[in-house]
């Protein structure tokens, strides 16, 4: 089997030396155990922690070890009557071509009329956590007006296109005019294109000149700053990322204006979707039917191969991926 794994850590923006795709052995399955192919896997940005040796919400990576993360598998032999063969399996398996399980972390995707992989992303984490940020930490209102920053990735891209289905005026940037163009072609009200704006702060107050309400924060650093200085009162922020931190190397200034927490008496709450996942099917059972309905759109990035899994990773911190990056196996 081939496997990725991490021969170094990371400083700054990772690269190609820092992984190795490399050989392994898997024994014969014993009973109660499947051998499952992996036929897509997801890079995702949490990922770049789990690279650094610190203690987090989710243990760190271990040198000279494969990688771990969201993965959509075909069962291809089987003792465990549970997943039989032929099985399509979510797991935490990503970055290997196959792997044996004894079934536990192991979900049997549903039967819907919908491609495997969007299982990793619209039907899968980041679509809950689209979901789960706006409703159960900002408490969405339809008359709010959103700002959500990385908006053409896999979670802004729902959570703009969510936010618009329940009546909001919706603000995005992003970091170039191909993804302003799919943002509007989403139904985005007005879009940003954050690498053309010298003033930030200024560029949100045009955007949005009755202010914001609810903001959707995934980037951190200057967005933070944009949005605070352009909330209402009694605003909420829902703290899913900050992007842009992820690959520093020393600690980041702060915004210069977070007197604006009291002076506009705003609610922030950050919230990490795992600790939401009761919720699940609520969620899934919405957006399925979203998605019958044709209300909602998704896009995908996809690199092809294992080899390229390394490639896709460090492409989401150079904006490579318009929704979701995924690699096919
Ligand atoms: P995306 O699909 O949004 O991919 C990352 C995007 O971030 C890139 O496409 C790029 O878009 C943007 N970006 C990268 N570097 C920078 C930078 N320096 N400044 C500004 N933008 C940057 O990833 P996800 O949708 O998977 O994740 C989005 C955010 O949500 C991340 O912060 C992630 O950590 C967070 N997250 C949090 C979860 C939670 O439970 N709290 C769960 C899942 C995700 P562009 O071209 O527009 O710059």
């Amino acid at each position: 089997i081939q496997e990725i794994q991490l021969t170094s850590r990371p400083t700054g923006i990772p690269s190609a030396e820092n992984f190795a795709l490399a050989q392994n052995t898997l024994p014969e399955i014993q009973d109660g155990e499947v051998l499952v192919k992996n036929l897509w896997m997801s890079v995702d940005p949490y990922m770049r922690g789990r690279m650094m040796d610190r203690a987090s919400y989710i243990a760190p990576f271990q040198i000279g070890e494969a990688l771990e993360g969201g993965a959509i598998g075909e069962v291809l032999e089987s003792k465990n009557s549970e997943f039989p063969v032929g099985t399509k399996v979510n797991s935490m398996q990503g970055w290997r071509s196959h792997y044996i399980s004894n079934g536990n972390g192991l979900t049997a995707l549903p039967v819907t009329p919908l491609p495997d992989q969007s299982f990793l992303g619209i039907m899968g984490m980041p679509g809950m956590t689209a979901w789960t940020g706006l409703f159960r930490i900002a408490k969405l209102k339809p008359t709010d007006t959103v700002f959500i920053s990385a908006a053409s990735g896999a979670v802004g891209s729902v959570a703009c296109q969510i936010a618009k289905m329940h009546g909001c005026t919706v603000v995005g940037s992003t970091s170039s005019d191909d993804k302003v163009a799919l943002l509007k072609s989403l139904g985005v009200d007005v879009v940003i294109n954050y690498k053309k704006e010298s003033n930030l702060i200024e560029a949100l107050a045009k955007a949005a000149p009755q202010g914001i309400d609810v903001y959707f924060e995934n980037v951190g650093g200057e967005h933070l700053e944009a949005a605070l200085a352009n909330m209402n009162d009694y605003g909420r922020i829902a703290v899913c990322g900050m992007i842009s931190q992820y690959n520093a190397t020393e600690p980041q200034p702060g915004p210069t204006n977070l007197a604006m927490l009291i002076i506009k008496k705003l609610k922030v709450e950050g919230f990490i979707v795992f600790d939401h996942w009761a919720h699940y099917g609520e969620f899934a059972q919405q957006m399925g039917q979203w998605i019958s309905e044709g209300k909602i759109k998704w896009e995908e990035t996809v690199y092809e191969g294992l080899a390229e899994a390394p490639n896709a990773f460090i492409g989401l911190f150079e904006g490579k991926n318009k929704g979701k990056m995924l690699v096919k196996l």
